[in-house]
C-alpha cells in the first residue's frame, strides 16, 4: 500500500483512540472545556493534528460547539452528546463521532445512529450509488421509529479538504453521484425523534471560525486587524480553528468578534434541530474499495 494509505490509518487509530477517550471524559457536570483539550491534546501528543476543532454538540444542538476560551459550560446532567473529532496526518484526515447517553431514556437515538452507520459501511463499496446508501439509512431509522436529519450529510474527504466533493445524505434523494474506489468518504448518519423535523437550523452562536487564506491579507484591515488575519493565516491557513487554539486570545477578542461581524472571519453556527428535538450522531471515515471498504477509524 502506499505512504498515503498508511498515513489515513494512523489519522484513523488516532482518532479510534480518541473516541475511546471520549467516553471516559465526559461525565455529568464535567468542563467542556477540558473535555475538548483533553481530546484535542492526546490527538497533538501523537504528532498528529486536530483537523478541526473537538466538537462537543449537546442535546437539540447537533454539531458545531465547540467551546471557547474560559468558556464555563459543563456536561449536563441526563443529556446526549455528540463528541465529533477530526485527525489529521500529513493531511490526510480521519473523522469520526459517537454519541454518549447519559439519559438512558435517549439510548434509542444513539442505536438508531450507530445502527444506520453499520447498514450504511456495508452497503459500501465501488459504483454504490447515493440514493442507495441515502435509502439504507432512512429505513433503519424511521424501522427504529425514529426520523433522520435531512440537511446533515456524510462527504468526501480529500487531502487537507474535509468537505470535497459528493455528500452523503441519510435520506433517499433524487441525488446522482456514485462512491469511487480509492476514494475517502466519512458516513455520518444523525438521527432525531419521530417529533422533530428531521432538519437543522443555524443557531446563534458560532464557535468554530476559518479564514480564507488566499484572501484576507489583501482586505483593506485596520493595524490590530491585520496582525490577528497574519497569524490567524499563518496558524490555522484556511482551516476550521477555534480561538482557544489563539495564542492571547483575550488581549484579541475584540478585534476577532469585530472581523465576525464584518464577514473577514466566517463563524459556523451551531447547528440546532428545528423543533428542540434531541439528536444523535454516529460516524466512521471509510476507504472504498472495488468490493467494499476499509473502515479507517
Ligand atoms: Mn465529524
Ligand atoms: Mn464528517
Amino acid at each position: 500500500m502506499s505512504d498515503w494509505v498508511e498515513s489515513l490509518r494512523t489519522a484513523g487509530r488516532i482518532a479510534r483512540r480518541v473516541r475511546e477517550e471520549a467516553y471516559r471524559v465526559v461525565r455529568p457536570g464535567a468542563p467542556m472545556l477540558e473535555v475538548a483539550e483533553r481530546l484535542e491534546s492526546m490527538i497533538l501528543d501523537e504528532g498528529a493534528r486536530p483537523a478541526f476543532p473537538c466538537n462537543i454538540s449537546v442535546d437539540e444542538v447537533a454539531a458545531h460547539f465547540s467551546p471557547m476560551p474560559g468558556d464555563p459550560r459543563v456536561i449536563p446532567p441526563n443529556s446526549l452528546v455528540k463528541v465529533d473529532v477530526g485527525v489529521s496526518v500529513d493531511g490526510y484526515i480521519a473523522d469520526t463521532a459517537v454519541t454518549i447517553v447519559l439519559n438512558p431514556r435517549l439510548g434509542a437515538l444513539a442505536e438508531a445512529a450507530e445502527a444506520a452507520l453499520r447498514e450504511v459501511v456495508r452497503k459500501v463499496r465501488h459504483g454504490a450509488t447515493i440514493q442507495e446508501l441515502g435509502y439504507v439509512a432512512q429505513r433503519v431509522i424511521e424501522g427504529m421509529g425514529l426520523k433522520p436529519i435531512r440537511n446533515l450529510t456524510g462527504h468526501e474527504i480529500a487531502r487537507y479538504n474535509l468537505h470535497a466533493g459528493l455528500s452523503i445524505p441519510s435520506v433517499a434523494v433524487a441525488q446522482p453521484g456514485r462512491l469511487q474506489s480509492g476514494h475517502i468518504y466519512a458516513i455520518e448518519p444523525f438521527v432525531t425523534t419521530r417529533v422533530g423535523a428531521g432538519e437543522v437550523v443555524s443557531g446563534r452562536e458560532a464557535t468554530i471560525f476559518r479564514v480564507d487564506a488566499g484572501r484576507i491579507l489583501s482586505m483593506r484591515l485596520g493595524a490590530e486587524e491585520r496582525e490577528l488575519a497574519k497569524m490567524l493565516a499563518e496558524r490555522f491557513d484556511s482551516l476550521p480553528y477555534s480561538p482557544r487554539w489563539i495564542p492571547g486570545y483575550e488581549r484579541l477578542s475584540k478585534t476577532h468578534e469585530r472581523m465576525v461581524r464584518r464577514g473577514r472571519i466566517h463563524g459556523y453556527p451551531v447547528l440546532v434541530e428545528r423543533r428542540g428535538e434531541p439528536v444523535a450522531q454516529a460516524e466512521h471515515t471509510v476507504l472504498v474499495t472495488e468490493d467494499g471498504c476499509e473502515v479507517i477509524t
